[in-house]
C-alpha cells in the first residue's frame, strides 16, 4: 500500500504557523507561565516525525502551584458560589467560542494527533462543543432529595462539588477527552488541574486560552502538560486533590489507584478495551461488514471502544472478512491535512512499534493477514489497516489491547456459545451485535459484560448516554447525569423540628 503523495503540505496553514511558532506555556491561576524548571519538551507531527512545537514541561513544582491555585479558587467559592445559571452561562460561552474556532481546533488536533482533518471537523470538535453544552444544562439542575425519616425531623440531601479535581487524559481524542472531563466538573462547581498527554497537549492549551477569554475566574481551570511519570504522578498522589479522573491504559489506571490511596481521593477511570463485535448470519451482512470496518478503523483503531475481536457466524464469515479486507485496501493512507486521507498516522513512534509488534506476534503464533499487516512508508507513523484471521483465543492479539487498525476475526458455529468467547476478556468497555432478530439482539445485549452495547451500529456516542466500563475497563461513568454524580458528594442534613 502506497502513501498518498505528496505526503505533507509544503506549508502549514497560517493559524498553525503562528500558534506553533511560540513555545507553549503552562496555564496556571489564569496566566500562561513557563515551567518552574524552565524546561520544555518537543511535540511531534506524527505524519512526519518532525518537531511541531515546544511545550513547557510541567513537573511536581508546577502541579503544586496549579493545585494551590485550584484550591484557592475552590475555597473562595469564586466558581462554586456563582449562581448556577452563571456557571451554565460561562460553560456555554466556552462551547460557543470553541464552535467559533472550530477550524483552528480541528487543524491543531489533526496536526498533533495525526487524525484526518475532516474527521476532527465533524467529530472531535463538534462533539466537544455538544458535551460542554449538555453539561452546561446540568449546572442549574443539581438537586437533592427531601427524605421522610422516622421521628420529628426534616431531612434532605445536598449535592456539593467534590472540590479540586485532577484530570489526566490520553492522546487519541485530546480535545474531546478534555471536554468529557471538564464539562461535568465545571457544571458541578469543581476546580480543575488538567494534564493532557505528552503526545498531544496543544488543543488543551488553546482551550485554556479561550477559557481565559470568556472569563473563567483564575484557578478554576489549570492546564499543565508534562510527562505521566512526573506531572501525572504528582497530580494523582497530591494530598490536596480531592478526586482524580483518568482515561488511558489499564496498566496506568492501576498505578493511579495506588497513588490515590494516600489521601483516599475519589477515583474514576476510563480504561482499555478488547471489545467483541458479533455478526450473526441473519444480519444485514453488507451493513454489518461496513459497521465492523468502521468499528475498528475509525481513528486508526486508536479508540478504547475499537471492535478488535470480530466474531462472525461461519456461513457469512468469508463474505464479511473479505468485505472488510476490501474496504481496508480501498482506504487512503496519508497526512491528516490531505482531503483524500481515510487513515492518518498512528500518534507516535512508540505506538507504531507497539502495533506492528502485535501484528508480528500474531503471525509468529500462527495467525494470518487477509489484508495489510505492514508499516506504510519510512517517514511518519503509518500502518496499513489490517485484517487478521486464524487467531486463537490464547494469542496476545486476542487478549491485549492493540490500539491500532488491526482486527482479528474468528468464525463461530453455535450462536449459543458465542457469548462465552465474547465475554472471555478482562475488559468490559463496549460490544457490538449485528442481527435482524429483535429477540436475539436484546438477549445478547443483556448477556454481554460491557458498559455499552451497540446493536446494528457501532461507536455511537451522545452526551446524554452514560459511558464507561465493566470489569477492568474502568470505574464510574463519563457523560450523562452519571458523570455529574461522579463530581459531587452527597450530604445528608437532618433538622430536629
Ligand atoms: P497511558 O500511559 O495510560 O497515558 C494516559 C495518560 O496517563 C497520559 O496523560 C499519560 O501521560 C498519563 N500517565 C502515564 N503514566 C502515568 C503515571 N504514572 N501517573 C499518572 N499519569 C500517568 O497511555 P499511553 O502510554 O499513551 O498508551 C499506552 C496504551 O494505553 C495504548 O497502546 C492503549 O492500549 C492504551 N490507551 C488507552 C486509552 C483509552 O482511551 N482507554 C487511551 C490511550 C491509550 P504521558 O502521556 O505524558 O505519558
Ligand atoms: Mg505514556
Amino acid at each position: 500500500m502506497a502513501l498518498l503523495a505528496p505526503p505533507i503540505p509544503s506549508q502549514l496553514p497560517e493559524f498553525a504557523q503562528h500558534y506553533l511558532s511560540r513555545t507553549k506555556q503552562l496555564y496556571i491561576d489564569g496566566k500562561f507561565v513557563d515551567a518552574q524548571s524552565g524546561k520544555t519538551f518537543p511535540v511531534f507531527n506524527p505524519a512526519t516525525g518532525e518537531i511541531l512545537a515546544e511545550v513547557a514541561e510541567g513537573d511536581v513544582a508546577d502541579i503544586n502551584l496549579a493545585v494551590a491555585a485550584a484550591r484557592r479558587a475552590f475555597e473562595s467559592k469564586a466558581w462554586s458560589g456563582l449562581p448556577p445559571s452563571q456557571r451554565a452561562r460561562l460553560i456555554d460561552k466556552l462551547a460557543d467560542k470553541l464552535e467559533e474556532r472550530l477550524e483552528d481546533f480541528a487543524l491543531l488536533e489533526s496536526l498533533d494527533n495525526g487524525k484526518p482533518l475532516a474527521v476532527a471537523r465533524v467529530a472531535d470538535v463538534p462533539m466537544s462543543v455538544d458535551n460542554l453544552r449538555y453539561m452546561a444544562g446540568w449546572a442549574t439542575k443539581i438537586l437533592g432529595d427531601s427524605i421522610p425519616i422516622a421521628g420529628d425531623f426534616h431531612a434532605y440531601t445536598r449535592r456539593e462539588p467534590i472540590g479540586v479535581v485532577g484530570q489526566i487524559i490520553p492522546w487519541n481524542f485530546p480535545l474531546l477527552m478534555a471536554a468529557w472531563k471538564l464539562g461535568p466538573a465545571l457544571a458541578a462547581g469543581c476546580t480543575i488541574v488538567l494534564k493532557p498527554a505528552e503526545q498531544t497537549p496543544l488543543s488543551a492549551l488553546l482551550l485554556a486560552e479561550i477559557a481565559a477569554e470568556v472569563g473563567f475566574p483564575p484557578g478554576v481551570l489549570n492546564v499543565v502538560p508534562g510527562y505521566g511519570e512526573t506531572a501525572g504522578a504528582a497530580l494523582a498522589e497530591h494530598p490536596d486533590v480531592d478526586k482524580v479522573a483518568f482515561t488511558g491504559s489499564t496498566e496506568v489506571g492501576k498505578i493511579i489507584v495506588r497513588a490515590a490511596a494516600g489521601n483516599l481521593k475519589k477515583v474514576t477511570l476510563e480504561l482499555g478495551g478488547k471489545s467483541p463485535n458479533i455478526i450473526f448470519a441473519d444480519a444485514d451482512v453488507a451493513q454489518a461488514t461496513q459497521g465492523a470496518a468502521f468499528g475498528i478503523f475509525f481513528n486508526m483503531g486508536q479508540c478504547c471502544t475499537a471492535g478488535s475481536r470480530l466474531f462472525v457466524e461461519r456461513s457469512v464469515f468469508d463474505e464479511v472478512t473479505h468485505g472488510i479486507a476490501a474496504a481496508a485496501k480501498a482506504m487512503n493512507v496519508g497526512h491528516g491535512l490531505d482531503a483524500r486521507t481515510d487513515i492518518g498516522p498512528l500518534v507516535s513512534d512508540e505506538q507504531l512499534a507497539r502495533v506492528t509488534g502485535y501484528i508480528e506476534s500474531g503471525i509468529a503464533e500462527g495467525a494470518r493477514t487477509l489484508s495489510g499487516g505492514a508499516r506504510v512508508g519510512d517517514r511518519g507513523y503509518f500502518v496499513e489497516p489490517t485484517v487478521i484471521v486464524d487467531a486463537k483465543p490464547h494469542m496476545k492479539i486476542m487478549r491485549e489491547e492493540i490500539f491500532g487498525p488491526v482486527v482479528a476475526a474468528t468464525p463461530f458455529d453455535d450462536p449459543n456459545e458465542i457469548l462465552g468467547a465474547a465475554n472471555d476478556t478482562v475488559y468490559g468497555l463496549a460490544a457490538g451485535v449485528w442481527t435482524k432478530d429483535v429477540s436475539k439482539a436484546h438477549k445478547v445485549a443483556a448477556a454481554l459484560r460491557a458498559g455499552t452495547v451497540w446493536v446494528n451500529c457501532y461507536n455511537v456516542f451522545d452526551p446524554a448516554l452514560p459511558f464507561g466500563g465493566f470489569k477492568q475497563s474502568g470505574w464510574g461513568r463519563e457523560m450523562s447525569h452519571n458523570a455529574l454524580e461522579c463530581y459531587t458528594e452527597t450530604k445528608s442534613v437532618v433538622v430536629k423540628l
